[in-house]
């Protein structure tokens, strides 16, 4: 088990000070946060989350806005597909549930773009739900303090009986479950735990002798090269642009492999994040 005392005491000295935990901010600002946190590190959220919110602090500000500028104002965060989904998702929650971020997990779940993690995520954090909230690093420090193996095991249902079983009975759930993920995300990393400022007594991976774990080894992400590169750089000349564009102009943004240029193009049309006007060129969604 992990002793909520220790993983409490440890997060109230420890936390980050990130703009989306402060007093003041909205359910609605919490789950923009969530949406851009789904595979982006922090330190690159958090100047494009701030200029969100102050530019569209509401669902229904948001849903005014056009997807194109929604798409614009998303720059660099990466998998621009989450935007699309958040400006659906905001125009939901404007024209069905009266500009109001749900608070119950099986509404938040029907929502556009919401998923298992940032249901649980939004109800816990935005409305103190006693929910398990369980992304990666959660499941990662539950695998070695609770299990003793150093990674987790693939997804699966039992990920939120497991960390279900973890949370205290009382007010202090939701804080546990921030902390949890905090410990994950700045001491139990993937690669390099610091087990020496680790605020847990009882770790069952140490108490074994960090055995080496049986899954393959870890990959590292690469960007360069890749089609979501590709991607990127054909929605940077659309992003600069307020008219729609020549394909001649689209292909210079990418001439090192064609066929790779050509098919990162087609996922863009078939996402719906870019579309083709009548006589042919290209501009972002609702510019064509
Ligand atoms: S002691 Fe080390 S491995 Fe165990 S939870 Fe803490 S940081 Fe992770």
């Amino acid at each position: 088990m992990i002793d909520s005392g220790e993983l409490l005491d440890w997060y109230a000295h420890a936390q980050r000070d990130l703009p989306w935990r402060r007093p003041g901010v909205s359910a609605w600002q919490i789950l923009v946060s969530e949406f851009m946190l789904q595979q982006t590190p922090v330190a690159r959220v958090e100047p494009i989350w701030l200029a969100w919110v102050a530019r569209w602090p509401t669902p229904s500000a948001t849903a005014a806005a056009s997807a194109a500028d929604v798409l614009r104002a998303w720059g660099k965060l990466g998998y621009p597909r989450r935007a699309k989904r958040l400006h659906e998702c905001a125009t939901v929650i404007a024209t069905e549930h009266g500009d109001v971020v749900p608070e119950d997990v099986d509404t938040l779940l029907a929502l556009p773009g919401v998923g298992t993690y940032t249901a649980r995520a939004v109800a816990c954090f935005a409305y103190q739900r006693r929910v398990p909230v369980v992304d990666t690093n959660v499941r990662r420090v539950v695998a070695r303090a609770v299990h003793g193996r150093e990674d987790a095991a693939p997804p699966s249902a039992r990920d939120l009986d497991d960390v279900a079983a973890l949370l205290p009975d009382d007010v202090r759930a939701p804080a546990f479950s921030v902390a949890l993920m905090e410990l994950g995300a700045t001491v139990c990393t993937a690669r390099a735990p610091r087990c020496g400022v680790c605020p847990l007594s009882r770790c069952a991976w140490r108490s074994r002798g960090f055995p080496a774990g049986t899954g393959p080894p870890r990959r590292t992400q690469r960007y360069a090269g890749t089609d979501r590169q590709v991607r990127g750089r054909l929605l940077d000349v659309l992003r600069g642009n307020a008219f729609p564009v020549t394909r001649a102009e689209l292909d210079l943004a990418w001439t090192t492999d064609t066929a790779q240029r050509d098919r990162a193009l087609d996922s863009l049309l078939v996402d719906g994040l870019v579309e083709q006007t009548a006589d042919g060129r290209f501009a972002l969604c609702g510019e064509g």
